[in-house]
């Protein structure tokens, strides 16, 4: 008997990052459910990649216990099962200002959705996961490495991520795979509900700056994650793979 599709779930998948790795997971064969609190970006996303069978998206938010526990068994009755899970969601301006100024609320917000909102996820996906030996990727981002001035909450909320995803790698092994993704700059303009339509081209030196001599896109970051999640990857545990065209290899002393 043929093997029904796997089915993978992305939280923030309506737009931006997630979106590209939506498109390409369809494109591949999987289902697809997508998990995001924006109801425009959700809108904009069924009408560009609507595909009734093989897409389900849910409005929740991954920081509201009781949103992520109705999704997931939404998620997994249509799915019969889950295979994969991306934590993508994301408040993803990294800039908060000074710390002097940075209101608390301003600096909870930022680790309920982008820490907390994937150890929820976590929590409830786990017992279905295990049952498909399934995968967990986390999207971190470079900041848990290196920083910019004034964004101690974003910073401080990836670098949490990466040590969630060696937790998590420890204890569900061997049944479940964690590994987290660190993305460098990845233009995300033109996969955003919010977005003008015709967004400025990129300058030549935001390109040239890279040794990769472009800046990243959704795509870059879909090829990652359908390595990630693909049996080749079965010894690949724990582990945070950076995807940044180079730039956190590169010294920036100046003459
Ligand atoms: P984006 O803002 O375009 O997309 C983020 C998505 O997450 C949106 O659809 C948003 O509605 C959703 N979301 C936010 N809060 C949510 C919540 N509480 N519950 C459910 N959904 C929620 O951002 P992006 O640039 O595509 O970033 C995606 C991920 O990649 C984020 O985790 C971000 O931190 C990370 N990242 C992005 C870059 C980059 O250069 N774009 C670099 C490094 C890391």
């Amino acid at each position: 008997m043929a093997q029904p599709p796997p089915v993978i779930l992305i939280t923030g998948g309506a737009q931006g990052i997630g979106k590209g790795i939506t498109a390409h997971f369809l494109n591949s064969g999987w289902r697809v459910v997508v998990l995001d609190q924006d109801t425009d970006a959700i809108d904009a996303c069924r009408m560009d990649l609507g595909d009734p069978d093989n897409l389900l998206l849910i409005r929740a938010d991954v920081s509201q216990e009781e949103d992520v526990i109705s999704a997931v068994a939404e998620a997994v009755e249509w799915g019969e099962g889950l295979d994969a899970l991306v934590n993508n969601a994301g408040i993803a301006d990294p800039d908060t200002g000074p710390i002097e100024k940075l209101e608390l609320a301003q600096w909870q917000r930022r680790m309920d959705v982008n820490l907390t909102g994937t150890f929820l996820m976590a929590k409830h996906t786990v017992p279905h996961l295990r049952q498909r030996q399934g995968s967990i990727i986390n999207m971190a981002s470079t900041r848990a490495l290196q920083s910019e001035p004034n964004s101690e909450a974003y910073a401080a909320s990836k670098g949490g991520l990466l040590a969630l995803t060696h937790a998590l790698a420890i204890s569900l092994g061997p049944d479940v795979r964690a590994n987290s993704i660190s993305p460098g700059w990845i233009d995300v303009r033109a996969w955003q509900a919010h977005a003008p339509s015709e967004p400025q081209p990129l300058s030549a030196t935001d390109h040239n700056q890279h040794p990769s001599g472009r800046v990243g896109t959704p795509d870059d970051i879909a090829a990652m994650v359908a390595y990630l999640v693909s049996p080749e990857a079965r010894f690949v545990i724990g582990q945070n793979f950076v995807v940044d065209g180079g730039m956190t290899r590169k010294m920036i002393y100046q003459d």
